[in-house]
């Protein structure tokens, strides 16, 4: 009897492993390697050099939290820019919002959106709504000359290091600023406050955008498979202030269901441990 577990170091102390039924696929991709597992505890999972990105199970907590945040601070989005976000789970939740119009999807890699359609149809199921355009290539300079074009931005990307770095940088916040309508809000996956090497990334990110957006906070959300099971999302935006400018009724009549995601737990979210909030004070 084979014993297989999928292992992931955390940090070069900790390690995180999950029991796997069977090694899927694998790919050595142009930009990074693809691996797909299947579990009875998570279900199918992918990983992408090593790191869990996407499991059946509990990738309803990140994609509530990226999409609905924003959804509900203004509930009047019409055009969408995901960037990153292969798996098609960003993608999925927005298409469920009838009155968005246009949603824009740039993933430097092409062979996660296949593998994912294959493998993940659960999360990629909506790639192919009409309202979705899908581009393969580098987000970074993607976004460089669109200017005023997106109501919201949402950066679901891998850590800052390989293809996602330059999605970590204060020019690619600036572009982002550009490129947003005047009523523009910017999401992005900000790492988890715990352990040193994401926590240094998350502050990093912080300090960049909190030099260009006039409303710039930072919101959490419980992820069981990632480092620490602590994660944090970026709220930016030019004038959106997710707290006082929530839409609770409008949002609500839309009558959207979601598991994890709901108004009360959206204003919660921003209230961060003394520890957390400490650190994002830091220059
Ligand atoms: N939920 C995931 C997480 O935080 O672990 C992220 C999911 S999604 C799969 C991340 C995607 O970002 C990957 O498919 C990767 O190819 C894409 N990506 C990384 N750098 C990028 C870039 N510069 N432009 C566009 N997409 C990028």
């Amino acid at each position: 009897m084979l014993d297989l577990w999928y292992s992931e170091f955390h940090t070069d102390q900790v390690k995180f492993s999950i029991k796997v039924d069977k090694h899927l696929y694998t790919e050595e991709t142009p930009f990074q390697k693809l691996d797909f597992f299947s579990s009875k505890e998570f279900g199918t999972f992918f990983t992408l050099d090593g790191l869990m990105m996407v499991n059946e199970k509990d990738e309803f907590i990140y994609h509530d939290m990226i999409t609905h945040v924003a959804l509900a601070s203004n509930p009047s989005i019409k055009s969408v820019l995901v960037i990153g976000g292969g798996d098609g789970g960003t993608v999925r939740e927005l298409t469920r919002y009838p009155h968005i119009e246009k949603i824009d999807m740039v993933e430097i890699d092409e062979a996660v959106v296949r593998a994912c359609q294959k493998y993940l149809p659960l999360t990629a199921s909506k790639l192919e709504d009409s309202r979705v355009n899908l581009y393969f290539e580098d987000g970074v300079a993607f976004v460089k000359d669109k200017k005023e074009a997106y109501d919201l931005i949402l950066v679901d990307s891998t850590d800052p290091i390989g293809p996602g770095e330059g999605l970590f940088t204060k020019a690619f916040y600036q572009d982002c600023f550009d490129a947003l309508t005047k009523d523009g809000i910017l999401v992005n996956q900000h790492e988890s406050p715990y352990y040193d090497r994401d926590s240094k990334a998350m502050k990093k990110a912080h300090n960049k955008l909190k030099e260009l957006f006039p409303v710039c906070k930072v919101y959490e959300f419980h992820m069981p498979t990632y480092p620490s099971g602590h994660w944090l999302f970026g709220f930016a935006s030019k004038r959106i202030d997710p707290i006082k400018d929530i839409q609770k009724d409008e949002w609500e009549k839309i009558g959207l269901k979601t598991k994890y995601y709901n108004t009360d737990l959206h204003i919660a979210s921003f209230s961060l441990p003394t520890y957390v909030k400490e650190m994002l004070e830091e220059n």
